[in-house]
């Protein structure tokens, strides 16, 4: 229920507030109040509500910068809190206001006044210690490997959490949970190695290998390695790595985000021509390391970090052999908004031949997912994630796939798929484009 998610009472307080400490909220600004950006607004659109529109916040931000609101107030707290930080509302307004910036700003401050939720704390707390979400998503891992979340996947919280877990799964196990495109792979199609090609010293790569990915998704990180490899790319890794910290920045917790962000300074520095990212959340972050950090070290490191699609795209990339799915891409907010980067997964997927490529109405638009937000307010979330489904549903043909390059939306979107009952598995980019290197004989 959205209502139940909603705080109980008033309890604003209009004592004074202190000022920002971020220097960042002047970038609300130039915010002249048109109103362009509503309609790219996925939560205005569930709602209707100016206090949920990007407008309506700015509002809140700028009184709470003020102090004429405290961050105690509930119906500010209510509407702040409500954003996906999703960022759809920066590329639609013409004014160029930076709202990220300002939301970043304005959640600190009501961190630094209130700290966090009781739920927030708690799984921000996971995510900040390797000893603790370790064991956890080793045990989500073995439950996976039961097949049980794949069963038990629908509509309900209990169904939409296996759904998700069923949805990290590797692609072609997906599939043939479904039974559905197998056929599709097939034996290998004889094409023969390429001989190698590139520079006599090829340029260096460090997988960043954050937690959830790490967790949950080593098969992308396995197929992330084996795809630079081919074009021309030497992988090495990289020890002492820790969570990102974007979920801890998102949430104001900048104190927890800078703490893990010199840990994977420390870990990353100096190791490698290249820092390659396959989690859109976790690359919006450390490309922006040297802000949240302030230091040339950080500022030197984000410099270097890639998303692995920007890495494939720069080399061509190499084409593999033919694939003959139906596929849809959807950007994920923090790689489309957050990076701007739109034609590098494009350009990765095109070096599949045979691959039917498409994107939907609305694939642009925020799943819902958005960090910890569908665990702080899952029917926020399913309501902006139903109308992405929808569009999925009404595509003829059908695609076989949804691909995309961030661990919550697959999840998030693959989750949303099983609890609708569509036969369609969801993937990461860089996952097809190895089974294609594959089928190309390329491993050997
Ligand atoms: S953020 Fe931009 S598009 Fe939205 S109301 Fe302000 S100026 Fe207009
Ligand atoms: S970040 Fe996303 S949810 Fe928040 S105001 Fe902008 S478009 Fe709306």
């Amino acid at each position: 229920m959205l209502k139940a998610e909603r705080r109980n009472g008033g309890t604003a307080d209009h004592s004074l507030v202190p000022s920002f400490p971020h220097s960042d909220s002047s970038a609300l600004d130039p915010c002249v109040h048109c109103g362009f950006c509503l309609p790219a607004c996925p939560t205005y659109l569930v709602t209707g509500d100016e206090g949920d529109s990007p407008r309506g916040r700015i509002v809140l931000m700028r009184s709470l910068e003020r102090g004429e609101m405290s961050p105690n107030d509930s119906g500010l707290l209510e509407h702040l809190e409500g954003c996906l930080g999703c960022l759809g509302c920066e590329p639609a307004c013409p004014s160029g206001v930076g709202y990220g910036r300002g939301l970043e700003a304005a959640r600190e401050q009501i961190f630094q006044a209130r700290g966090l939720s009781p739920l927030a704390r708690l799984v921000l707390g996971v995510f900040r210690y390797g000893k603790i979400w370790r064991p956890l998503f080793a045990m989500a891992r073995a439950l996976r490997a039961t097949g049980l979340p794949h069963l038990l996947s629908g509509r309900g919280r209990f169904g939409f959490g296996m759904g998700m877990l069923a949805s990290s799964s590797e692609m072609t196990e997906q599939a043939e949970q479904r039974k559905a495109v197998g056929e599709q792979g097939g034996s290998s199609l004889g094409v023969t190695a390429p001989p190698p090609r590139g520079p006599v010293a090829p340029p260096t790569v460090v997988l960043f290998r954050g937690c959830v990915m790490n967790a949950l998704f080593s098969h992308v990180h396995e197929a992330t390695k084996r795809t630079l490899r081919v074009n021309g790319y030497r992988v090495i890794e990289a020890r002492g790595q820790v969570c990102c910290g974007a979920l801890h920045e998102h949430a104001g917790d900048v104190g927890g985000a800078r703490s893990l962000a010199a840990a994977n300074v420390a870990a990353l520095e100096g190791r490698a021509d290249f820092i390659v990212v396959n989690s859109a959340g976790c690359g919006a972050l450390l490309k922006d390391y040297g802000r949240l950090m302030g230091s040339d070290a950080a500022a030197k490191l984000a410099a270097k970090v890639r998303d692995v699609s920007e890495l494939l795209a720069e080399k061509g990339p190499r084409p593999g052999a033919p694939i003959g799915l139906d596929v849809a891409y959807d950007a994920p907010c923090h790689l489309q908004h957050a990076q701007r980067v739109l034609e590098a997964p494009l350009a990765m997927l095109e070096a599949v031949p045979g691959l039917r490529l498409r994107i939907l109405p609305g694939s642009d638009r925020c799943c819902g997912s958005a960090g910890i937000y569908s665990v702080l307010r899952p029917a926020m979330a399913r309501a902006v994630l139903d109308s992405k489904i929808a569009s999925v549903a009404e595509a003829r043909p059908r695609p076989d796939l949804i691909v995309t390059g961030n661990p919550g939306c697959l999840m998030q979107i693959g989750a949303g798929l099983r609890a609708a009952r569509l036969p369609i598995g969801v993937a990461h980019p860089v996952e097809l484009l190895d089974l294609s290197y594959d089928e190309a004989g390329y491993y050997g």
